[in-house]
């Protein structure tokens, strides 16, 4: 934990990015090889019943949320323990933020260093769905080797994970409802289908699959049946509201409200399995929100200079560079077969980008630099950070820039991906037999929330980029 709000999270200068060894350039699908389970000290401490855990993502909840949320009943249990502000990992962005709270790395360490795959052309490229892609021991990997076990419910990167008991993931079909649900079956874990089945009528689709229904559902009767020593439930109404109507508006106190009445559900489905006394229950978010002044498409100008090349039809042919948005932020991506020319022109357009006041772009920072500021790396020659409120769109055609002032501006409002000590912070709630009542922490990283879970649990990561938030507990917990 650091109590800094201007230190990143800690960096490990021995880890090794495995997405370097798995980076192809014209598809991110390629996965490293699952985390073997028996890597690291999973030995379990000293206590040897640690309590349950549930842990619910409210995706992209703010400390400035938290007032509000405790005017609410279910919210109201969680923030009377012990709550932090936390600090996210770069980017701030869901899909890195989750596998850190879960493997207590940054993304040099565990390898998401987006949310979406690098496939250059394609104009919805798939997420980062699949959890053997994560290229170090996962909680649930330590879990299991000491026999515990896990459930994850609309968790992202947990397709077709390895470790975990009861795996209902995160991933869509983009082409639509009905394939949606074929696909969070085929990768979810064998022993989850059947509440899968039990309950995918409850996924919804307007425009994009609603997950947060289905879910608590499904992790309503996983607790009430299974009773997994932690399960780890991802709920997303807040954040989607905040991208398409701002951040703080009627329909994110609407999400906020949504949401605590299915935190009363899992609440009460504790209760009724018996196990509220011997419990925690956490409650993290992964990132803020800018609010966004502009949208920006770099890859236009690598086709205005024939870095990209585009077909009659207009689709992508050839790269020799390419950006790959990250919402507020764009990594720099150079074909592996690009010559030292290339290269060099590339980064000097680059630099051409940041003097010029016309485009909107703060800085370029190499991937040496990120890794030392950030713990953050990838297969890329480095980051590009957009002036404040400017969100980065893969797209290569259309204009480069779009305002709010625009017309023909329809997308989003409010966006996150930024550097993550700017602006509104995560959040991290414990309550339960170990959460220290009332503690108020300034500042945890996202990190430190895993190694916290770990601790709880019994278990040990072996190599973290975090620690135990103590001060959030209480008694053995505490001083073990
Ligand atoms: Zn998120």
């Amino acid at each position: 934990m650091t109590t800094d709000p201007n230190a990143g999270p800690t960096i490990d200068s021995t880890a090794v990015p495995a997405v370097n060894r798995t980076h192809t350039p014209t598809v991110g699908s390629s996965v490293a090889p699952a985390a073997d389970p028996t890597v690291g000290s999973a030995t379990p401490a000293a206590r040897t019943e640690p309590h349950r855990l549930v842990v619910i993502s409210v995706d992209a909840m703010s400390d400035v949320d938290v007032p509000f949320a405790r005017t609410l009943p279910n919210f109201a249990r969680i923030f009377e323990g012990a709550w932090a502000r936390a600090t996210a990992i770069y980017p701030s962005v869901t899909y890195p933020n989750h596998t850190a709270q879960v493997t207590g790395r940054t993304a040099a360490g565990h390898g998401i260093y987006a949310n979406e795959l690098v496939q250059p052309g394609v104009r919805r490229p798939d997420w980062f769905w699949d959890a053997r892609a994560i290229a170090c021991p996962t909680i649930f990997d330590l879990a299991k080797a000491a026999g515990l076990r896990t459930a994850t419910v609309n968790w992202p990167v947990t397709g077709w994970a390895p470790s975990t008991d009861f795996s209902v993931p995160e991933i869509v079909d983009r082409r639509g409802l009905e394939e949606t649900r074929a696909l969070v079956r085929e990768a979810a874990s064998e022993s989850a289908r059947e509440y899968v089945d039990r309950h995918s009528e409850l996924i919804e689709w307007t425009k994009k699959p609603h997950f947060g229904r289905f879910a608590t559902s499904v992790a309503v009767d996983v607790i009430r049946e299974q009773q997994p020593h932690a399960l780890f439930i991802h709920l997303v109404d807040v954040d989607s509201e905040r991208h398409a109507t701002g951040r703080f508006t009627p329909e994110v106190k609407a999400a906020l409200e949504r949401v605590d009445g299915w935190i009363g559900e899992i609440l009460a489905a504790i209760e009724d399995a018996g196990l509220a006394s011997s419990t925690n229950v956490a409650i993290v978010s992964d990132h803020g929100h800018v609010e966004v002044g502009r949208c920006w498409r770099p890859n236009t100008l690598l086709v205005d200079e024939g870095l990209v090349r585009v077909d009659a039809d207009g689709e992508v042919e050839s790269w020799d560079a390419w950006v790959h948005a990250c919402g507020l932020t764009g990594q720099l991506h150079l074909h592996p077969e690009a010559s030292d020319d290339v290269r060099a022109r590339v980064l000097e357009l680059v630099q051409g980008w940041v003097a010029d006041p016309e485009v909107p772009l703060e800085a370029f920072h190499p991937s040496a630099d990120m890794r030392e500021r950030y713990g953050y790396d990838g297969p890329f020659l480095g980051v590009l950070e957009g002036t404040s409120g400017t969100n980065f769109q893969n797209m290569w055609d259309g204009r480069s820039l779009y305002t709010r002032f625009d017309e023909d501006y329809s997308f989003l409002l409010s966006q996150h991906g930024h550097l993550p000590e700017q602006d509104i912070q995560a959040v991290f709630a414990l309550q339960g037999p170990d959460a220290a009542q009332g503690a108020r922490i300034p500042r945890c990283t996202v990190p430190d929330e895993a190694v916290t879970f770990a601790h709880l649990l019994g278990l040990e990561i072996p190599e973290a980029d975090g620690a135990v938030v103590r001060e959030m507990l209480t008694g053995d917990a505490a001083r073990g």
